[in-house]
């Protein structure tokens, strides 16, 4: 049987051995760490960031194949974009891609420990470069109600 179910499986086993972005960025401008207990994902994100612009962004650490594919898939969307788009990345951009819209519970702090990680770290490099911004709070709420 092949269906698109079976697409999506092969492309997160895929990004789960072949991880895009892997790795670390030495001379980053952010970092942040998280983790989830449940499952034992642990994820660092190092963003290089330049006028406001997410210029080269690398992730390490480890976790399991859907954490791995999300956080590959989410570094794809993030390259490039500059920060106030990265603020409106949603998890449904995550999810959407990889067809994990109906994930169950357990597993979505899997799929979206990285999008919290990214959202986390863009609230840290605001909080330190952008003095006065009332967004870093709205941001660093959104981080925490993500799931
Ligand atoms: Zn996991």
């Amino acid at each position: 049987m092949t269906g698109t179910a079976d697409i999506y499986h092969e492309m997160i086993i895929d990004y789960s051995r072949n991880p895009i972005n892997f790795g670390e960025i030495k001379d980053h401008d952010v970092t942040f760490h998280d983790s989830n207990p449940l499952c034992g994902d642990s994820i660092d994100i190092d963003m290089k960031i330049d006028d406001n612009k997410v210029t080269d962004i690398k992730f390490h650490g480890n976790g399991c194949a859907i954490c791995m594919a999300c956080s590959s898939v989410l570094t794809e969307i993030t390259k490039g974009k500059t920060l106030d788009e990265v603020r409106k990345i949603d998890k449904n951009d995550i999810l959407g891609e990889l067809g994990l819209e109906h994930l169950q519970a357990v597993r979505i702090k899997c799929a979206l420990l990285s999008l919290k990680v990214v959202k986390s770290a863009l609230y840290t490099y605001m909080g330190e470069h952008l003095n006065d911004s009332p967004d870093v709070d709205k941001l660093k709420e959104e981080a925490a109600n993500l799931y």
